[in-house]
């Protein structure tokens, strides 16, 4: 049956494939590709641990039977029977096996995916003794699921009353080995997007999200079609279902019929086909009609992104997040922290990537949606964005903090980099930044370590900051308005929550006024400001940012050349006037019309 789910837009675009379902199952395990010389090894190791679970039930069994205790249930014996039959199915086995070999999952992805195949065929049953069957897979697949974590089995409970089954009646999952693939969740970390980024995913879909979280962030920097806020997509779209994510729409098409099949398959190459005419501007130069010189700069997330800025002409890296060295380390067996080494070579790799053109390296931006792991547990606060966050946490951490301030330094020595501090609130905080940015330089001094002239800027993303800006400007040398959290902060909206998203609103004029304050006291005092939020990235408010003074935008490469291609065709000194109508508009979206 054909059916849509409603969500919003992250990324423009439309993607077909097959629903892949992460963590839908209660169980917390890794997802990751791996490489095809590993199928025979990760086949292996689900094979060992069904073993050694086949082996622990089989000598339960006999120990129930030489010396049966009067407490132990009679069910028991039978409970440890069927799941051995489970066990020795092939039904688990053959679709882990083909889920290994042809879709190249980690052996307990693999695992969790056939689980929920079989489960769903189990709910399918008209036999009710049957779908109940489903909990003895589940603790079947729990216990093989342990001992290939490491941890020891456990017993199942008591109360579960065991029957032989007939499993031979159920259907293995045989998904086609060409098929695109798409990623549903209920919700992704930043981090595990971040995994995910170089993999084989056409597009992506999450129950729950703002536009402008940073796992919104993530999926947009990899340019494929995204939907987020889908609310209960993660919970109806079941495994292997055929999807059409529309990220202009922000709807997620399931099971669509083969009209509308040939209608967004239309569609998906109309877009192509736009998508290679742009490529066609990468070399152009960014300059308004009337010959104003916009900088167009790139966001990354890891240094490897450089190359794909580069190939659109992005003149530099206007935010560098490197929070990102930071999250996900447990799963990969990483230290909890990178040290300074590791973070040296990660910025050094960036700014040689850029071939000479400058890197804006933001200090570690963590808390809020990016919690590091050991916080994400510990953490109890009701307001993580206005807790502990982004140069709070740095201050709070100085030996932390010094240790990314040398590295930072150390690798301006390999072409320009320039040093972005996050969410600055007050002269105190802006005092021990800069005191703690010299101590670096002191402590590099003095173990004979060189570094380059680096400037230091500002990040402009909340209301105190935007409306102290002689202090900032007296202490910077250029500043980055941080729109995604500056209208967080200003509108009162937690922007990782769908339930609001509706209220957040890039053109509330109390957001414009900001803006346009920021770049008119920037430009009057001869100080840098670009704008790094989602705002710089979307097509229809380029016109209203160059009316309102902004030369320098910094968004994902996937969007840089869209921004261009609008550029190209505005005229600064017409858009003045009407960006300043905008402003004084008590209706900015009917304004923003007259700017088109
Ligand atoms: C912002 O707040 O606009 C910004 C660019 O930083 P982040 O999205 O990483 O919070
Ligand atoms: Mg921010």
């Amino acid at each position: 049956m054909t059916f849509a789910v409603k969500g919003l837009a992250v990324t423009k675009g439309i993607a077909i494939g097959r629903a892949v379902l992460i963590g839908s199952s209660h169980m917390d395990v890794a997802h990751y590709f791996i490489e095809p010389c590993q199928v025979e090894s990760e086949i292996a190791r689900v094979a060992s641990a069904r073993d050694t679970v086949a082996d622990e039930l089989r000598r339960l069994q006999k120990n129930i039977s030489n010396a049966p205790r009067k407490d132990t249930p009679p069910e028991l014996i039978a409970v440890l029977d069927v799941h051995l039959m489970l066990l020795e199915d092939t039904m688990l086995a053959d679709g882990v096996k083909t889920l290994i070999t042809d879709r190249l999952y980690n052996a307990e992805w693999a695992l969790i995916t056939q689980l929920e195949v079989v489960v769903r065929q189990f709910d399918e049953m008209e036999d009710e003794y049957l779908r109940e069957r489903k909990a003895d897979l589940e603790q079947v697949v729990d216990r093989i699921l342990r001992v290939m974590l490491g941890q020891v089995p456990v017993l199942a409970n008591k109360g579960e009353l065991p029957e032989p089954i007939n499993v031979q009646e159920t259907q293995v999952l045989r998904p086609g080995h060409d098929d695109p693939l798409v990623l549903v969740a209920h919700d992704l970390s930043p981090a595990d997007m971040l995994q995910f980024k170089q993999s084989v995913f056409k597009g992506f879909v999450t129950d729950v999200g703002g536009q402008t979280s940073h796992t919104a962030i993530v999926a947009r920097s990899m340019g494929i079609p995204a939907v987020v806020g889908a609310r209960l997509a993660s919970t109806i779209i079941r495994q292997d279902d055929w999807v059409v994510i529309d990220g202009d729409g922000g709807v997620v098409v399931v099971n669509p019929s083969t009209m509308l099949l040939e209608e967004y398959g239309f569609q998906q190459r109309e877009r192509e086909l736009e998508q290679s005419r742009l490529t066609r501007l990468r070399f152009t130069p960014c300059m308004t009609v009337d010959g104003l010189h916009i900088q167009l700069l790139a966001n990354i997330e890891q240094p490897a992104d450089t190359e794909q800025a580069l190939k659109v002409g992005a003149v530099g890296v206007g935010l560098f997040r490197s929070e990102f060295l930071f999250m996900g380390r447990h799963s990969k067996g990483l230290s909890p922290l990178p040290d300074e080494e590791e973070q040296f070579k990660a910025y050094k790799t960036a700014v040689e990537g850029m071939k000479g053109l400058p890197v804006t390296i933001r200090t570690v931006d963590i808390g809020a949606d990016k919690p590091l792991e050991r916080m994400a547990k510990e953490d109890g606060h009701l307001n993580p964005a206005l807790g502990l966050r982004a140069i709070r946490w740095s201050l709070s951490e100085p030996t932390m903090f010094l240790t990314q301030l040398r590295a930072i330094l150390r690798a301006s020595v390999f072409g320009k980099v320039k040093i972005l501090i996050p969410m600055l609130c007050s002269a105190s905080e802006i005092k021990q930044t800069l005191a703690l940015i010299q101590k670096a330089k002191d402590q590099l001094d003095a173990s004979g370590q060189s570094y380059g002239v680096v400037s230091i800027g500002a990040m402009i993303e909340v209301p105190a900051a935007a409306l102290t800006l002689p202090l900032f400007l007296k202490h910077f040398d250029f500043l980055s308005i941080g729109t995604n959290d500056l209208i967080q902060y200003t509108l009162a909206i937690d922007r990782a929550d769908e339930a609001v998203s509706h209220l957040y609103d890039p053109v509330h004029p109390a957001i414009l006024q900001l803006i346009a304050n920021v770049i008119r006291e920037g430009a009057r005092l001869g100080k840098e400001v670009s704008l790094c939020g989602e705002m710089a990235g979307d097509v229809t408010l380029t016109r209203l940012l160059l009316g309102l003074g902004l030369t320098s935008f910094s968004m994902h490469p996937a969007q840089i050349l869209s921004v261009k291609k609008e550029i190209l065709r505005s005229d600064r000194g017409q858009l003045q006037e009407l960006a300043q109508q905008v402003l004084e508009s008590e209706n900015p979206y009917e304004a923003l019309g007259w700017l088109k």
